[in-house]
């Protein structure tokens, strides 16, 4: 597979809203950058340096991902990342004068469609790409919750599968996406799927002072009979839901992937932890060559 190019923005793009999480107004934007740069956040809202998009920087999390860098952290990365990563936008500096970006309608749409009318450049150096040729598994049969990491055809891309399964009393029933990520399949059928909560877990939340103005319109709440105040946008939402977030964190690794990851019940800490089995699976594979090679 001939390597691709990396790719940024042709123009600075801006985002608004507030935090799901604290509520803060936020003004999010888009910047282009040089090839290699990688993704980075910058908070202006205080004295942050650049926070790389990467797996060594995640902080530990409940339900979420946030990457934290000399002392500053930027909670709730997953959705933005996602957009960048389905779009294959490689270099791009996110500022953000808040502690998180902006929840908008709990999908990636909208910062995917303002990178979309940004433009996106090919930069003419090739991008890293990382084959899977070992099967790596995070989680496991016993904790009901793992991520496979596989290999395929050398020529087959990046495709990731997820199914949910919270049981037979869930008002969320068991559902599977699959999807081979590339940009056209992930804005046609990945970056409109909204995040999800049940409606005691909001209860638990508020009582911790989080999410006091998000509402059953911002997302998908689900009481004991179903969306509260919404609808679905497909039937398998919550499935491709999940699946975006995988992308978006999948992407702390830095590099393209190559192979297939199929993800059971997996969150935020279990796909972190793939890429850090992928990172090392990789690392031993170059080690005997680097060894030949001295
Ligand atoms: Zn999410």
């Amino acid at each position: 597979m001939t390597p691709r190019s990396q790719r940024t923005i042709s123009r600075a793009a801006e985002v608004t809203g507030f935090g799901f999480l604290t509520g803060a107004d936020v003004r999010l934007t888009f910047h282009p950058a040089a090839a290699n740069h990688g993704i980075a956040f910058l908070r202006t809202d205080c004295d942050s340096a650049p926070i790389p998009a990467r797996v060594e920087h995640v902080a530990p999390r409940q339900r979420r991902t946030a990457l934290s860098y000399r002392g500053v952290t930027v909670e709730l990365v997953e959705h933005v990342l996602a957009a960048l990563a389905g779009l294959q936008i490689h270099n791009c500096l996110v500022t953000l004068n808040a502690p998180e970006p902006p929840g908008l309608d709990g999908s990636c749409r909208p910062f995917a469609e303002a990178l979309w009318d940004a433009g996106i450049v090919d930069q003419g150096v090739p991008r890293e790409a990382m084959t899977i040729h070992h099967a790596v598994r995070a989680g496991s049969l016993e904790q009901r919750q793992w991520v496979d990491a596989m290999p395929v055809g050398a020529d087959a891309g990046f495709t990731v599968e997820y199914t949910l399964d919270y049981g037979p009393q869930s008002p969320i029933q068991r559902q599977s996406a699959r999807y081979l990520v590339t940009p056209e399949i992930f804005l046609r059928e990945i970056c409109w799927a909204r995040t999800f909560i049940l409606e005691s877990e909001v209860a638990a939340l508020r009582s911790q002072g989080y999410g006091q103005r998000v509402t059953a319109g911002d997302l998908l709440i689900f009481g004991a009979r179903g969306v509260i105040d919404n609808a679905l946008r497909a039937d398998d939402e919550c499935a491709r839901h999940k699946l975006l977030d995988c992308i978006g964190d999948l992407a702390l690794i830095g590099c393209d992937l190559r192979g297939t990851v199929s993800a059971f019940r997996s969150g935020h800490q279990l796909n972190a932890e793939t890429v850090r089995q992928l990172q090392q699976s990789h690392a031993a594979q170059l080690a005997p060559v680097a060894r030949r090679a001295a």
